[in-house]
């Protein structure tokens, strides 16, 4: 199906509201049935009737077939946010005693479902560094169940050959998942690679206005089937049917706003290469990136997100360089409109915590859908501290 068609129509039965363009937002919990029989009919399909707003909602159900048809999925499920999408897909594929095989840098949240939660029911870990196929066959053992990844991670832009990562796993009988939250369905889509589970955060693109927590989980009918009646059902994480048409009506822009993104931190990232004051930027399209053709292979773009190394060996010296900036606002998260800088200097010096692993001399920033000359001029600016 044409993307245009997924975006504009897919799943949008207008015939059914009134020929209204923009879809009903169904605000109920509840539905009312006629007869025993249609009751009875409900009840022995649950996932595919309208019940209970917890498993289905028809609002809801519009996004569903979007995003499932965006990711080249048989099925999806929406959740009430990444981090609960993350989690939900790796309590799907684990046991007691389950073992499962992470990369390196993975989502804060993944990282502490995996350290700090999982142990409690006996479920154990290890990281490896995804750039590296040997060490991720390596680390499989025989109580593996899930091979969990996310290309490109957030921070530091690494990548992991999709198609190789699946066959590994294929050949060891594991699920794959991965984390697809910084390229977006426009600019990667892992099935077509062989992976089995793709998450989003979709408060990041998907939604792409800054308003809206979700998380979406793309994958095979059988695997979506198994975690509905369980995790969705049991744990009850959904988003809203209001939330559910901020996303569709976020959706009709996908493509274009991931163009933007792409265009515009193809010219800032090449603009900060050749800058004196920086040492080294971490994008996935940069050519000057090793794991440039790599990116070129599984990727049809990048998204708007990147890190840097200024260079200076003094933390008043990045502090000075974040307070110049005045055109991107200090924030986490991102995937909206708006420019957003999270220097790493911000995380030292925080009252009771440890200073972080990661250098100060780090920042991340996303690019929005500003005018990219116009951000130019501001980090042009203030890099002039330096
Ligand atoms: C933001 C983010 C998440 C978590 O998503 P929420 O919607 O904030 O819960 C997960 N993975 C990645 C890569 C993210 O950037």
């Amino acid at each position: 199906m044409h993307l245009s068609d997924i975006l504009n129509h897919l799943g949008e039965n207008r015939k059914n509201y009134f020929n209204a363009v923009s879809p009903p937002i169904i605000q109920s919990s509840n539905f009312v049935f006629d007869n025993l029989e249609d009751f009875r009919k409900a009840f022995a399909d649950e996932m595919g009737s309208t019940l209970y707003t917890r498993g289905n909602n028809p609002t809801v159900a519009i996004l569903r077939k979007k995003l499932a048809a965006l990711e080249k999925a048989e099925d999806c499920l929406v959740f009430g946010s990444g981090a609960s999408a993350n989690a939900m897909a790796i309590l799907s594929q684990v046991h007691q005693g389950a073992h499962i095989v992470c990369v390196n840098n993975s989502y804060s949240w993944t990282f502490k479902m995996l350290t700090e939660y999982l142990p409690k029911f006996g479920v154990t870990h290890t990281f490896v560094d995804g750039t590296n196929l040997e060490e991720i066959e390596a680390a499989i053992q025989p109580n593996t169940t899930l091979l969990f990844l996310e290309s490109p991670t957030s921070i530091v832009l690494d990548l992991q050959d999709l198609k190789a990562c699946a066959a590994i796993a294929k050949k060891h009988g594991i699920i794959t998942a991965i984390d697809n939250s910084y390229a977006s369905p426009i600019f990667q889509r892992p099935i077509e690679h062989g992976i089995d589970i793709v998450i989003h955060s979709g408060t990041k693109y998907l939604n792409g206005h800054s308003d809206v927590v979700v998380g979406v989980v793309c994958s095979s009918k059988e695997i979506i089937e198994k975690m509905f009646y369980s995790e969705f059902m049991t744990l009850g994480a959904i988003i809203s049917p209001n939330d559910a048409m901020l996303v569709i009506r976020g959706l009709r822009t996908l493509e274009l706003r991931m163009k933007r993104v792409h265009e515009s931190g193809m010219k800032i990232t090449s603009f900060l290469e050749k800058h004196p004051k920086i040492e080294k930027v971490n994008y996935p399209f940069s050519p000057n990136s090793p794991q440039y053709d790599l990116a070129k292979k599984q990727m049809d773009g990048a998204g708007g997100l990147f890190s840097l190394y200024i260079k200076t060996d003094s933390l008043e010296k990045a502090e000075a360089f974040f307070h110049r900036l005045k055109r991107f606002s200090l924030a986490v998260s991102w995937g909206g409109h708006e420019s957003l800088v999270l220097p790493f200097c911000g995380f030292y010096n925080i009252p009771g915590q440890e200073d972080p692993t990661l250098p100060f001399n780090l920042v991340r920033f996303y690019i929005g859908l500003e005018d990219p000359d116009w951000l130019i001029e501001d980090l042009k600016q203030a890099l002039e501290v330096l």
